[in-house]
């Protein structure tokens, strides 16, 4: 048996016939100029409608290191890097996506590092060539919101593109939640960063397949699984809502009946009636935010994180 250590790489792959050679040629090369750890490359097809298993099995007959993962169908790719962490081998591993977007010449930089005492390498993107301006700006959008609510801090740009040391790997896998944002999750765990910036490739083949509607679901997922605020909003609204017209509905009926204001006197029967119908339909909503709580309190049981991470126990 080799003393070498092995260095999983994960690939997740949604149609990208066109690029997989291409990549797994860039990624040989790499890593045959690192002889001192052995390397398994696992391919995650993620319910490709293209040939791209054909083309990873064509890779598989010649490779011996190669992994194959075939979906069912398309899951996403948060699953599809999910299933790689779960099945790797490797003494660490390295998510990199398979469009050649992530410049496969820095994995040596992420290995250094991890030699250097980082447990978790995250890549940063300096700019990324030919990106929309609506995807620009809904990662700004994105990333300013998530960091006032969420009880961590996610660093914008922050890339799926990260090497995993196997003592995040073994918590890591220790997720059950299905809703999942694989770099959220990673960044919760916590554990020894370091970061290698990059500036990020144009697309060669293919297209982007996380158009903007995928990206606004995946954003929504993570803030409702990062954060409570969506839910406390109502709460919030609700209470703000009950003082206001409790107070001013307080008032009239004082200077109504008791203190004969003339001002009191000067509200209608049925202007009365509307403050007392929005002062009750501020309780529903004061309701519906407690309730809030009551079900984010559940949230946070059934998704069955960890209560804690521990780096060593003895
Ligand atoms: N991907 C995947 N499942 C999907 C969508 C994408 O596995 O449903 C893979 C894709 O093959 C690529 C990586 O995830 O390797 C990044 O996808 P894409 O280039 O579409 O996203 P972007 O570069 O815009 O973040
Ligand atoms: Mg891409």
């Amino acid at each position: 048996m080799s003393q070498k250590k092995l260095i999983s790489i994960i690939c997740p792959v949604y149609n990208e016939e066109e690029n997989i050679s291409l990549f797994h040629a860039e990624v040989q090369r790499v890593i045959s100029s690192l002889s001192e750890y052995d390397f398994e490359i696992i391919f995650v097809n993620d319910g490709s409608e293209d040939v791209s298993d054909r083309e990873i099995k064509k890779l598989k007959d010649l490779y011996p290191n190669i992994g194959y993962i075939e979906f069912s169908r398309n899951f996403g790719k948060e699953m599809a890097t999910t299933a790689g962490i779960h099945n790797c081998q490797g003494d660490a591993c390295i998510m990199i996506d398979a469009d050649l977007q992530h410049p496969v010449e820095l994995i040596p930089e992420f290995i250094q590092k991890w030699e250097e005492g980082a447990e978790v390498v995250v890549g940063v993107r300096k700019i990324n060539s030919g990106e929309g301006l609506i995807k620009k700006i809904g990662s700004i959008v994105f990333y300013k919101i998530i960091n006032r609510i969420a009880e961590i801090k996610v660093l914008p740009n922050a890339t799926d593109y990260r090497l995993l040391d196997r003592i995040v790997i073994d918590e890591f896998n220790r997720f059950t939640e299905a809703n999942r944002m694989t770099r959220a999750l990673i960044d919760w765990l916590g554990f020894r960063r370091a970061y290698v910036e990059f500036k990020a490739n144009e697309r060669i083949h293919g297209v982007a397949s996380y158009n903007f509607w995928k990206l606004f679901r995946l954003a929504v997922n993570s803030f409702i699984s990062l954060s409570l605020l969506p839910l406390k909003i109502a709460g919030y609204l609700g209470t703000l809502i009950t003082l206001v017209s409790g107070s001013a509905g307080f008032y009239i009926l004082l200077g109504k009946y008791f203190f004969r204001t003339p001002f009191a006197s000067t509200f209608s029967d049925a202007e009365n009636l509307a403050i007392l119908l929005v002062f009750l339909v501020g309780i529903i909503l004061m309701s519906v935010g407690l309730m809030a709580l009551y079900i984010a309190n559940i949230h946070g049981e059934v998704i069955n994180r960890p209560i804690y991470v521990v780096r060593k126990n003895k």
